[in-house]
């Protein structure tokens, strides 16, 4: 660990707010919310976690969506994705399901299992203005092609997206250079990540509690932690003496106007009405 490493300061903390989704998910939102409604390019964050089937059993029939990418990684448990261009998969512990819709997709992701625990996030990735009615696109990635850096103190870094020591994730051709690392660290460690000068990030911590940046105050579990701009990263600190797991998410940000309705991310009013009259005669995905 450099002594020379400035880590990027904490704008803001927010606890997850507790919705539901799909057909009834019960889920915890950090981002998309009145209290953070965006951190460009990242539009929002859902955690679901739960081992009551009731709260996942009906999960998310087909919907459609338009203008951004929706990101699905799996800690737990087993759900199936569909989609109307033709691609399944299978969403199982430790994957990650990169979709970039585009012009348009519809797609459904229903659970595969009846009991036993559920738990992951979606993460939504908003798309500059030039690709928003570009061909859509799948990646769905194995857990076995995500690299996992070990760290000195036993902790370990798994690279989903972006680049972590010379560990380089496997999600390739996004146009806001984005940056996805699932952090584990023992009780007592600590870690200094890099970030790509420029982009926003943030941190959500999804176990135990951690110490970022320069905020003195330990983070639970379920909040979310806006950076700052300035820095080279994030420092993070495991408290207590149940190790720590953090999501670290950034990107580049892509700087124009934002209009969103349900599951439409376009830029103007005029956009979204046209992508509601495009699914509306079935021709979001033509
Ligand atoms: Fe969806």
């Amino acid at each position: 660990m450099s002594t020379s490493f400035r880590t990027r300061s904490i704008a803001k903390v927010a606890k997850a707010m507790q919705t539901s989704d799909g057909a009834g998910v019960r889920l915890q939102r950090s981002l998309g919310t009145p209290e953070v409604p965006i951190v460009d390019p990242f539009l929002m964050l859902d955690e679901f976690r739960s081992d009551d089937p009731s709260d996942y059993i009906a999960g998310f029939p087909p919907h459609p969506h338009r203008g951004f990418e929706t990101v699905t990684y799996m800690l737990a448990g087993s759900m199936q994705h569909k989609d109307s261009v033709g691609n399944t998969g299978n969403l199982r512990a430790g994957s990650v399901q990169w979709m970039t819709a585009a012009r348009g997709i519809i797609h459904s992701e229903m659970p595969k299992q009846e009991d036993g625990l559920m738990w992951g996030f979606q993460l939504w990735v908003n798309l500059p203005a030039k690709d928003k009615l570009g061909d859509p696109r799948y990646q769905d990635i194995d857990p076995s092609e995500i690299p996992e850096q070990p760290l000195a103190d036993g902790g370990s870094v798994r690279v989903v997206a972006g680049r972590f020591a010379d560990r380089v994730g496997p999600v390739g051709g996004v146009a806001t250079q984005p940056v996805m690392l699932d952090v584990s660290l023992p009780a007592g460690g600590s870690l200094d990540v890099p970030i790509p000068a420029g982009h926003n990030g943030f941190a959500y911590v999804f176990e135990g509690r951690a110490r970022l940046g320069d905020r003195e105050a330990a983070i639970e579990r379920g909040h979310l932690a806006v950076l700052e701009r300035e820095g080279d990263g994030l420092r993070i600190a495991a408290v207590g003496e149940a190790g720590t797991r953090v999501l670290l998410v950034a990107g580049k940000p892509i700087g124009e106007p934002v209009a969103r309705y349900g599951p439409f991310v376009m830029n103007t009013r005029e956009e979204l009405e046209q992508a509601f009259r495009d699914y509306q005669s079935g021709q979001l995905t033509q």
